[in-house]
Parts: C-alpha cells; structure tokens; sequence
C-alpha cells in the first residue's frame, strides 16, 4: 500500500477550492439592508434616533384635528402618534422644515443610487 505524491496534493487543491467557493457566496458588500432607508425627500436628512416630532394640530398640509402633544420618533410607529392614535399622514422634516408625505420618506430599495 503506497501513498503516491498526487493524493495529498489533489486532497489540498480540493480543500482549496470549496475555501473560495464559500468565501466568494458571503462576501456581499452591496447588498442591501433589509431594513428601509429613511430619509427627507426634499434635502437628504436622515432622522436619528433621538428625533423626535411632536403630536401639534398647526399650519401645514395635514388636516387640522384635536392633537395630543406628544413627542415621539414618528418613524417607529409609521406616523402614528402613540398618544392619541391620529395617523399622521405628512411628516415634517426636523432640518430643513418642509412638509412631505409621511411615505415619501421612506427610500425604495429597488432606487439605490
Ligand atoms: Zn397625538
Ligand atoms: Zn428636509
């Protein structure tokens, strides 16, 4: 019983080879995030997570209801204010002040730019 030379050699050149195999399949790095990218339509600001809106019925697009006052981050509710439930339906940008669809807001994946 002899061990030839090629053996261990073809055994490392497999090894090798399921190496890069894997290694091409998990490195990714444009793909996207799955959780949605939101950002003011009109002037690219991105909302941190110490924003916060605040519940107030005043002059702007989205119609005039009985407001709350709370202040919350708008965009962990979809634009419902947790205090008393109205669905906002405009969002106002916490920089550069302008008033968007609250949907707007949040960037499509399949836009990637
Ligand atoms: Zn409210
Ligand atoms: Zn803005």
């Amino acid at each position: 019983m002899r061990s030839g030379p090629e053996a261990p050699q073809s055994e490392w050149q497999l090894k090798k080879g399921a190496q890069e195999i894997v290694k091409t399949e998990t490195a990714d790095p444009t793909r996207p995030t799955s959780a949605p990218r939101i950002r003011c339509p009109k002037c690219r600001w991105q909302p941190e997570r110490a924003s916060t809106w605040v519940c107030w019925s005043g002059p702007g697009p989205e119609p005039p209801f009985e407001s709350c006052g709370t202040a919350w981050h708008t965009f962990d509710t979809g634009g419902r204010c947790p205090g008393c439930g109205h669905q906002w339906h405009w969002t106002t940008c916490l920089s550069c002040g302008e008033w968007s669809p609250h949907l707007d807001w949040y960037e499509n994946p399949a836009q990637e730019d």
